[in-house]
């Protein structure tokens, strides 16, 4: 049997304001904090379009590879719930922001039917008495990424909505946080053993990449028993269940034709010049694979330092800015990966919230490289900038940590130690070779443990040989 799905990802915009008032859009505020008569729907109140959230939009489209076309207009959506105040939603049906474009993952082609802009809808929050409305939500601005049925296996699913999530985020679009309902899925799946296609089922709402694989792995199965048996699978959305693992059927799949779309009357259509799409376009940072190619053949880093590096886009950028400063490609990295994320871990910190900044980092970096400094006074060296922001070098200073490679000095300790321990010397001397471990502990203490140990060793032995 094979298995045919098509995506549609919804994921929140990170504007200041609601699509088509000016609400706060954020998350986390009181019941109902964030809302007016606009996005309550109440009788004469009229949208305003946010130019933010249209920029945003063409921002989104054009960090996935995506057109955006200079002419968009907005659609009524009818349809009764409670958690839609007005009863219709605004969205894009007829001339959306994107008449998409494609995204290459492993040498295969995932193509975006299209990308349009609406609103949220409100929430419906079920206690053990009631059923209440929160309408924060209601008018946040959302982009809908319509995928053509391009995909096979759950393993092209997670990581096309993997790299989807990463290049948001890189773009400064939307947070991505699956677990909050900024990006969420919605996944039609079929199964056929035929070249005619399957008749397929619509899963709503999946929100993470975990709930994303089992509902398609226990709905392909679903599918393929319902067909074995003789029967036949219905057109419905259902519902994935995260405590069984299954998904349950929730109503007929709606026809275009139930939503009587029309144009908002409301609303003028948006007009974007190829000007004002050149200049978008340029505000977009570096993108996620663009860097991975950069820090993996230019910067010669392993493929999973790199990976670990752009996690996070403030961290990759934090890396970009410290490199700039100082080309330590892989001493940067490694420290980064190493000692730098120990650190943001622990205090469950971005590295922005750090006292830490690239100059410091790069000079550390420097130090280690010119071998000034050993691995273990980079970590104190790292973790003390982390907390208070001194200078690297002059807390390496105060704190007796950078490497002695003065020969006449470490000459000096070695004499001092030699003198004191005449007994051992001459015990060395008559062939107990074992004991020169010990003279050179010895040594290193008598330096303050400050010295290069291989300089210490050459010195030593040239000493003992003297004599
Ligand atoms: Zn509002």
């Amino acid at each position: 049997m094979k298995t045919v799905i098509g995506l549609e990802i919804h994921a929140e915009l990170l504007t200041k304001s609601k699509a088509f008032c000016s609400c706060e859009n954020s998350f986390g505020k009181d019941k109902n904090e964030n809302t007016c008569p606009v996005c309550l729907g109440l009788p004469g109140a009229l949208p305003v379009l946010s130019k933010g959230a249209v920029i945003t939009a063409a921002k989104a489209a054009l960090a996935l590879n995506c057109t955006v076309n200079n002419y968009m207009r907005f659609d009524r959506k009818n349809y009764f719930y409670p958690d839609l105040p007005k009863s219709y939603q605004i969205t894009q049906q007829f001339y959306p922001l994107s008449s998409g474009g494609v995204i290459e993952i492993n040498d295969k082609k995932f193509r975006i039917n299209n990308i349009h802009l609406e609103e949220d809808a409100g929430k419906i929050i079920h206690t053990c008495d009631a059923s209440v409305l929160d309408f924060n939500r209601a008018g946040v601005p959302l982009i809908e990424i319509v995928t053509e049925p391009d995909f096979s296996s759950t393993d092209e699913v997670i990581k096309f909505v993997s790299c989807v999530a990463r290049r948001l985020k890189y773009a400064d679009v939307c947070d991505a946080k699956m677990e909050e309902g900024s990006l969420r899925v919605d996944v039609n799946i079929s199964v056929t053993d035929t070249d005619i296609p399957g008749t397929r089922t619509e899963l709503k709402n999946l929100s993470s990449l975990r709930s994303i694989k089992r509902a398609i792995e226990y709905e392909a199965k679903r599918q393929e028993e319902v067909i074995l048996s003789g029967g036949s699978v219905i057109c419905e959305t259902r519902r994935f269940d995260e405590a069984t693992g299954k998904t349950y059927s929730m109503r007929k799949k709606e026809d275009i034709s139930d939503y009587r779309y029309f144009a908002e009357p409301d609303m003028p259509p948006v007009i974007i010049t190829d000007n004002d799409i050149q200049n978008i376009k340029d505000s977009i940072s570096e993108l996620p694979e663009k860097r991975y190619k950069k820090y993996t053949t230019e910067f010669g880093l392993n493929e999973d330092t790199a990976d670990l590096i752009l996690e996070e886009k403030v961290f990759s950028d934090f890396y970009d800015s410290s490199v700039k400063i100082y080309p330590a490609y892989r001493e940067i990295a490694n420290l980064m990966t190493g000692e730098v994320l120990r650190i943001v871990s622990g205090a469950h910190k971005k590295i922005c919230e750090t006292k830490l900044t690239p100059e410091s980092l790069a000079e550390i970096a420097k130090m280690s490289q010119n071998g000034e400094i050993n691995k273990n006074s980079a970590k104190k060296i790292l973790t003390h900038s982390a907390v208070t922001g001194d200078d690297p070098l002059s807390f390496a200073e105060k704190n007796n940590l950078l490497i002695k490679n003065d020969t006449a000095y470490l000459n000096e300790c070695i004499e001092k130690v030699l003198s004191k321990n005449t007994k051992l010397v001459s015990d060395y001397k008559n062939g107990n070779t074992k004991l020169f471990g010990f003279l050179m502990g010895e040594a290193m203490r008598e330096s303050d443990r400050s010295a290069n140990p291989s300089i210490i060793k050459e010195l030593l032995i040239n000493k003992l040989e003297d004599e």
